[in-house]
């Protein structure tokens, strides 16, 4: 039997350990963690709707109306009119002809890969999930440089002739940079290939109304466009949805495996979702009041010779380098009551540790500040 032990202290050592915090209020940016008052910049609540008033009351009478659990997968008994209407708002919103919900982003780029046949070229910087959406596909996976459609063009040119599935990021997790998404549309058509756009981190955030990377570049999933959408981040509830067209839709209904084998997520949670939506498309300040928390981050950071990635998006990475570095520094903050954590390899590559910085549309002016000037003190000594 393999010794857990070992391998564990091992990990410890590297300062690769990963362990949990114990949060015992809302995903807020002034939260109670481990039993300490401290300001958070690690949420992928950018709209601040997690635990927004009408979001959290739509959860308690869709509660009230449906009870908790939906009881059985979506084939079975467990689709209920809140989840199609969920649906039908979704599909609205991104201008496709059918969005189909998943409980996770992680499922939905699972499920799309199984139920698409062909070799799959991915960037080399995706999602774990669409990593490993590939492994369970069994798909024949090219990965190619990092935005780089020189690569993904010549790679493309020597495989061999049929299906294939071009997949990418829109915001990359880890670094908030974009795909390249009108010249990866140009590609996907050129090769006969589906692309799928995973915009977890660009929806609700980018484009008008927050429609996403695609909506920002003036295209709409359906034929041959395929998005990925989560509802757990910019749209503060839970679950995920894929949109593309009609056909699409009903093969991922027979055939992706993460969609029919797996209970239906509450009705409820639907309805939450649904009052989240409609706060995204109406509450335009909140992208604004995003992007003027970002701006003031970069133009405090740059004043501060911070090491700023190029990244426009509430992802905003501080590029450190060295793995025990970026955990000390992430401690160092810690210690100072300001949450941002280290991302190390294997999530990024070695020797690409960094301090992952996120904003929410709820965090203060005076919060950028108060992180700008711990990040002076303890990154400039
Ligand atoms: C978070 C994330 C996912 C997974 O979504 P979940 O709903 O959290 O499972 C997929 N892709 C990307 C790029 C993500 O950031």
């Amino acid at each position: 039997m393999k010794d857990l032990r070992t391998a564990l202290e091992q990990r410890r050592r590297d300062g690769l350990y990963r362990s949990r915090r114990i949060a015992a209020s809302p995903q807020l940016p002034g939260r109670r963690i481990d039993g300490r008052d401290c300001l958070s910049f690690c949420s992928n609540d950018y709209l601040g709707l997690a635990a927004h008033p009408q979001v959290v009351a739509a959860l308690q009478a869709g509660a009230q109306r449906w009870g908790v659990g939906s009881g059985a997968a979506h084939l079975l008994a467990g689709h209920t009119a809140a989840h199609h209407a969920l649906e039908e708002a979704l599909a609205d919103f991104v201008g496709a002809p059918r969005a189909l919900l998943f409980s996770t982003g992680y499922m939905a780029n699972l499920g799309v890969m199984a139920a698409l046949p062909g070799r799959l070229f991915q960037d080399r910087l995706n999602h774990a999930s669409l990593l490993d959406g590939a492994r369970i596909s069994g798909a024949r996976l090219v990965r190619y440089a990092h935005l780089d459609m020189q690569d993904l063009q010549r790679r493309l040119a020597a495989a061999p002739a049929g299906e294939r599935l071009i997949a990418s990021d829109g915001v990359f997790s880890m670094d908030g940079d974009l795909a390249p998404v009108v010249e990866l549309q140009a590609l996907a058509r050129t090769h006969a290939a589906w692309l799928l756009l995973d915009d977890a981190h660009g929806l609700g955030v980018r484009g008008e109304q927050g429609r996403g990377s695609l909506a920002q570049a003036g295209i709409t999933p359906g034929n041959d466009v395929i998005l990925m959408g989560t509802l757990g981040k910019a749209l503060g509830t839970f679950g995920a949805f894929v949109a593309g067209s009609e056909d699409l839709i009903e093969t991922l209904i027979q055939q992706a495996r993460s969609y029919v084998y797996t209970t239906a997520p509450p009705a409820a949670v639907a309805e939450a979702a649904l009052a989240a939506l409609r706060l995204c498309r109406e509450e335009g300040w909140r992208r604004e009041r995003l992007q003027a928390l970002i701006g003031r981050f970069r133009t405090g950071a740059e004043q501060l010779g911070l090491p700023l990635m190029a990244s426009a998006t509430p992802i905003q990475p501080l590029l450190i380098g060295d793995t025990g570095a970026a955990t000390r520094l992430s401690e160092a903050l810690e210690d100072a009551g300001i949450l941002v954590p280290a991302i190390r390899p294997p999530t990024v590559p070695e020797g690409a540790a960094r301090l992952r910085v996120s904003f929410s549309a709820a965090h203060e002016e005076a919060q950028v500040d108060r992180l700008l000037d711990a990040l002076g003190s303890v990154i400039k000594g």
